[in-house]
């Protein structure tokens, strides 16, 4: 039922470009509201002129910047902190509005943001260098530096977040940023801008361009002044984004796609790892790149798992966001699209759809992108769905009987983002957590996202990592410095 009607708040509309808010040279585009189909605003958009015009104002900014007095510097990160804190409900508003997520989870990963936001503020104090012994009279000392100008480019299911944990650690190690937010959702990266140039960052250290996808990412990658590029979106994108980068010999970090495993051994909590389970499947309806996409069951609990699982995926409730729903719509028809293929190829091939699977679409679903909680079993590696990321809440059953198969079924995945298991023996924990080829393994839990924890994947899932000190460093140079005391 859609019951609540909230109106967009008042926001910028245009480029920020060297701290100042500019319309840009293309035709503004419309932001859809998901759960309803309408207009909330439309944005300004510019193209390679701006990017280049970002670019060379956050090069200016950056000696300024990098050069600081450290307390100077924390003092804004902070501030920023404690501004995103006081505007929490308003930016989680304007989030539900533009990406359909919950209220409730909107304004969960508003308080990740605020997480971010200190943590690295602290750490900024702490971005230490080292001293190597040397021979008499020399001195060997290696010191970090920040990398200069970065590009960041960010996708649409994490609108807020995925910006603040890149632009957070970029700017505390003293470098400056270049901004594209993902096209469907660029109010929440307007709103965080905002509270930038409240807070008193620089003109210049921090730049937001809108505009058409592929013009912005080449004017980033081809640009020799961007040293470092930060993206997360698909793995597809981030190939290119890789080979495009390759010319200018860019820094590059890349969080792509998971297609994560859920491996239930048979001495698991039920009841507990049920909740777990459909607690992270729905979370932003799984549109997340953490979501678990593979749910591996112990032949000899499937049964009675699956019969709980049954009803707790009943209890799912979808709707507009603004309501007290636990998913709200997707983001596209393409996303619908996408689920809908792998669905109808998991069936032909012998899956069994046990709840959902079918487009919502009657009375007021009519004009939003909403999709049944689906459950489905007897899924196997012949079916698409067993290889291709589900952005969708879709949760597939995999029966197993032995550790090292499960194992075998989990790693056989180009992706290696996040990974889950649940188990009561310490032994197995270790020794399935060692054999998983995932960045991120989960022991009877799914907390996989910690500011101070590193966040990244192994193979197609992508390079570097984001979060805690490892996330400060990818925006980092490290440099070698010999001092001889006497000239000789
Ligand atoms: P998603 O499936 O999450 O939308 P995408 O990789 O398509 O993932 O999008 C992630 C971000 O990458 C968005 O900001 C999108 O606009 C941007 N993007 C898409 N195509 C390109 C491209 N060719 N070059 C640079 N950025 C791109």
């Amino acid at each position: 039922m859609i019951k609540t009607q909230k109106k967009l708040p008042e926001i910028q509309s245009k480029l920020y470009i060297n701290g100042e808010w500019r319309e840009g040279s293309l035709d503004a585009k419309a932001v859809i509201n998901p759960a309803t189909g309408e207009q909330l605003i439309e944005v300004s958009q510019g193209g390679k002129a701006e990017t280049e015009e970002a670019i060379q104002a956050a090069k200016e900014a950056f000696p300024k910047w990098s050069g600081m007095e450290l307390s100077e510097r924390v003092k804004i990160l902070h501030r920023i902190g404690d501004l995103i804190e006081e505007n929490i409900d308003r930016l989680a508003l304007i989030m539900t509005l533009e990406q359909g997520k919950p209220l409730s989870e909107a304004k969960g990963e508003i308080q990740t943001n605020i997480s971010n936001m200190h943590w690295n503020a602290e750490e900024a104090r702490r971005v230490y260098g080292e001293t190597i012994p040397a021979p008499n009279n020399h001195k060997y000392e290696v010191k970090k530096q920040a990398v200069g100008v970065v590009g960041a480019i960010t996708p649409w299911n994490f609108p807020s977040n995925m910006i603040v944990r890149k632009i957070a650690p970029a700017i505390s190690a003293g470098a400056t940023v270049v901004l594209k937010p993902a096209t469907n959702t660029p109010l929440s990266a307007i709103a965080i801008f905002e509270l930038f140039e409240e807070a008193g960052l620089p003109a210049g250290v921090a730049n937001l361009v809108m505009g058409p996808a592929s013009e912005i990412g080449k004017a980033l990658t081809e640009s020799d002044d961007v040293r470092k590029l930060t993206f997360t979106g698909s793995t597809e994108v981030g190939k290119q984004l890789y080979k495009q980068s390759g010319d200018t010999l860019k820094k590059i970090s890349l969080e792509l796609g998971g297609h994560a495993p859920f491996i239930v051994f048979e001495d698991a909590p039920i009841e507990k790892t049920v909740n777990a389970l459909v607690q992270m499947k729905f979370r932003n309806n799984g549109q997340a790149c953490t979501a678990p996409n593979r749910i591996f069951v112990e032949e000899s609990i499937k049964e009675e798992f699956t019969e709980q699982l049954k009803e707790a995926v009943k209890k799912v409730t979808v709707g507009n966001g603004l309501d007290d729903v636990t998913v709200g719509p997707l983001i596209d028809e393409a996303a619908r699209e996408n689920i809908e293929a792998q669905l109808a190829d998991a069936k032909e091939k012998g899956a069994e759809i046990l709840l959902g699977g079918e487009r919502l679409t009657d009375g007021e679903y009519a004009k939003g992108f909403f999709f049944e909680p689906t459950l489905i079993d007897q899924v196997d590696q012949k079916m698409n769905i067993f290889y291709e990321e589900t952005f969708g809440p879709v949760i597939p059953l995999i029966a197993f009987n032995d550790e090292e198969h499960v194992i075998e079924m989990a790693n056989d995945s180009t992706f290696g983002l996040a990974s889950y298991t649940f188990t009561q023996d310490l032994r197995r924990a270790e020794k399935v957590s060692r054999a998983l080829e995932y960045g991120m393994v989960g022991v009877n839990n799914t907390g996989v996202s910690q500011a101070e924890a590193p966040f990244g994947g192994m193979k197609h899932s992508g390079l570097g990592r984001e979060n805690g000190h490892y996330g400060i460093n990818e925006f980092l140079e490290t440099k070698f410095v010999h001092t001889s005391y006497f000239i000789d």
